[in-house]
């Protein structure tokens, strides 16, 4: 990550975002880039977008939604027809029983729309609640490693995160007693990511409810980032939504980039209490008013052409499913190289904490070999605070991810074998 405090001449940062970091992800896919542009044929298994295009039905809603006018400022917190499909789904996912908890135990009131304030992306909506929760003194606990913004978001709050790093014999994931442990008398808040970017570690109903337990006793703010709930590969993943005792401390972020390939329309949402959502309305009317009109519509048929969607959604996570499996068959295979078992999302995490490196940064040190002598790039975990491991995105044709994978594989072997 680059710190923008490299001063010019021409230019200082201020105070704002003299600590600020580029993201990580975005520089590996732009050095990937060059060399493609060099001729180079590169795989690019760094960036989390997924490779397929957005469904058909969307796209024929958006191009009727432009005709039909839909070309002008929307309301600041989005139109009310989405607004009103997120609440009912959250509605449905929160009332219906589930496995893991006891609808007795759980709010029995409906999500409203006056909760849910639509955002340009779940980016938008996650620091739009940083920035209305937490402020200068406060401390957010970040299960770590996580995706790379969370840190980035609560210092532009003026808030410190607190990295909480999960253990590898439990895939990177943070208990509540962890979480305890790290908490001080300014602990504000917590962000939980399941599945997690970049491990794709899914939290079980238990793990979950724990961590909501504890922070519902301290009175913590809990921003649940679910922006890849419905991209699991063997049970559901429980949502905050399912599992809270109260919803009153509770933020829920999703959006459609992941689950439907809508990355560019860039359409995501916040559920939180209604005085949330008018504070974070608020900011929204003096930075960037309304998301895009026309992706707005573009969601609400995501969401309201609901058998299409599912068909969709379904299509595209089964041939994740497949990616994932080809990729665990391969890296079983693979003596010695340690990685988080995926139950969803769409990344896997490699320990390559056994490469040689002069800095201790093994993670950066693969990545530049794999990229630079086997054409192949994957992103360091030194950019979610665990510079051990690499991830690589199965988001990306079939035979690129089997031909990155192998090429991974061997690049491993080279250097641990070298080393060893
Ligand atoms: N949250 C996580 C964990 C992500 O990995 C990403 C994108 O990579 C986002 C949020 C942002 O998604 P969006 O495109 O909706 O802004």
């Amino acid at each position: 990550m680059t710190d923008l405090a490299v001063r010019s001449r021409a230019y200082t940062p201020s105070a704002n975002v003299s600590q600020l970091k580029e993201s990580a992800t975005v520089a590996v896919s732009a050095r990937a880039k060059a060399l493609r542009a060099s001729g180079r044929q590169v795989i690019d298994l760094g960036v989390g977008e997924p490779d397929f295009d957005t469904p058909a039905f969307i796209r024929r809603a958006a191009q009727r939604a432009i005709d039909a006018g839909a070309t002008r400022y929307t309301a600041m917190e989005g139109i009310l027809p989405l607004r009103q499909a997120i609440a009912r789904d959250a509605t449905e996912l929160a009332l219906a029983p589930n496995p893991w908890s006891d609808p007795a135990d759980r709010p029995s009131a409906p999500v409203t729309e006056g909760q849910v304030v639509v955002s340009t992306g779940s980016k938008q909506s996650l620091f739009n609640a940083c920035f209305v929760l937490f402020g200068a003194g406060d401390e957010v606990l970040v299960p770590t490693p996580s995706w790379t913004s969370y840190y980035e978001m609560i210092a532009l709050a003026r808030a410190t995160a607190v990295p909480v790093l999960g253990e590898p014999e439990r895939g990177l994931k943070v208990t509540a007693e962890q979480l305890a442990a790290s908490a001080t008398p300014r602990t504000r808040g917590v962000i939980l990511n399941s599945p997690c970017n970049p491990t794709g570690a899914v939290y079980s109903g238990e793990e979950l409810a724990a961590i909501l337990e504890l922070a519902a006793a301290r009175d913590w703010w809990v921003i649940s980032d679910e922006i890849y709930l419905q991209i699991t590969y063997d049970a559901p993943a429980p949502s905050a939504l399912q599992l809270a005792r109260s919803r009153d401390r509770l933020v829920v972020v999703n959006g459609v980039a992941k689950s439907h390939a809508m990355t560019g329309w860039r359409i995501g949402w916040a559920i939180s209490p209604p005085a949330v959502a008018r504070a974070m309305t608020a900011l929204q009317s003096h930075t960037t008013s309304n998301a895009a009109a026309v992706s707005q519509h573009a969601a609400l048929a995501a969401l309201t052409e609901r058998d299409e969607a599912e068909v969709a959604v379904r299509a595209m996570v089964d041939r994740f499913r497949t990616r994932r499996d080809a990729a665990i068959a391969m890296l079983r295979e693979a003596p010695g190289l340690r990685f988080v078992h995926p139950d969803g999302a769409f990344y896997l995490y490699l320990d390559v904490g056994q490469v040689p490196t002069a800095d201790g940064d093994a993670g950066t040190a693969f990545a530049r070999y794999v990229l630079d002598r086997h054409d192949v790039a994957v992103v360091p975990g030194s950019a979610f605070l665990t510079p051990r491991w690499v991830r690589l995105a199965y988001a990306a044709p079939d035979d690129q991810v089997a031909a990155g994978l192998s090429r991974v594989v061997a690049a491993y072997g080279d250097l641990v074998g070298a080393a060893g």
